[in-house]
């Protein structure tokens, strides 16, 4: 199996991007973004719970996350591999997906981390929300996304480096660019593993 993550700040790309690695290697995508906003347009009762939290740009507890994450590896058992899009965000959540995948003796190989600088990140958030009509994405909660980003989630980046996993990549060109480098570090990383 091959098990990457895909990180970076919102606007990022890790959306895009994702779409193409899986086509390109056979994984399964596995956004939790994707299932919370799915969650909130069924009116679970998670998605009640999580949908202010959402609305507000801050994040959804840990324990909600990691059982959703769970549940859909499981659900998944004769996957070819994932990648975690918008997971993980906080180092709990790290600690829990090194857990989880290592009762099943399927780790994460690599991190890769998007690098886009702040104002481009505005740019495509606000240009994306005219596209899609996300609710969090109006300027007041990209900002506060950001910050969030910022104060909690990119010491992220530190738990995958200490364990050599983690790899930066230029976020910036056009798609074709930055999956071209993407997939240049995914091919070393199947070749070694
Ligand atoms: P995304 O589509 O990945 O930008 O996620 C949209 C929103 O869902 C985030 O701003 C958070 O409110 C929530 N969310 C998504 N993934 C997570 C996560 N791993 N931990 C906590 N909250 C999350």
């Amino acid at each position: 199996m091959l098990n990457i993550v895909i990180f970076g700040p919102p606007g990022a790309g890790k959306g895009t991007q994702s779409k193409l690695i899986i086509d390109r290697y056979n994984l399964t995508h596995l956004s939790t973004g994707d299932i919370l906003r799915a969650e909130m347009a069924n009116k679970t009762p998670l998605g009640i719970e999580a949908k202010n939290l959402i609305e507000k740009g801050e994040l959804v507890p840990d324990d909600i996350v990691i059982g959703m994450v769970r549940n859909k590896i499981d659900s998944e058992a004769g996957s070819e591999g994932f990648i975690f899009d918008g997971f993980p965000r906080t180092i709990e959540q790290a600690e829990a997906l090194d857990d989880i995948l290592g009762e099943r003796n399927t780790p994460i190989s690599a991190m890769i981390s998007l690098e886009v600088e702040e104002q481009e990140l505005i740019d495509r958030l606000l240009k994306r929300a005219e596209l899609e009509g996300r609710k969090d994405d109006n300027i007041e909660v990209i900002q506060n996304r950001i910050k969030v980003y910022n104060e909690v989630t990119s010491s992220v980046a530190g738990y995958y480096a200490k364990t050599g996993r983690h790899r930066s990549v230029d976020g910036t060109g056009t798609i074709e660019e930055i999956f071209g480098r993407i997939s240049s570090i995914i091919d070393e990383v199947k070749k070694s593993s």
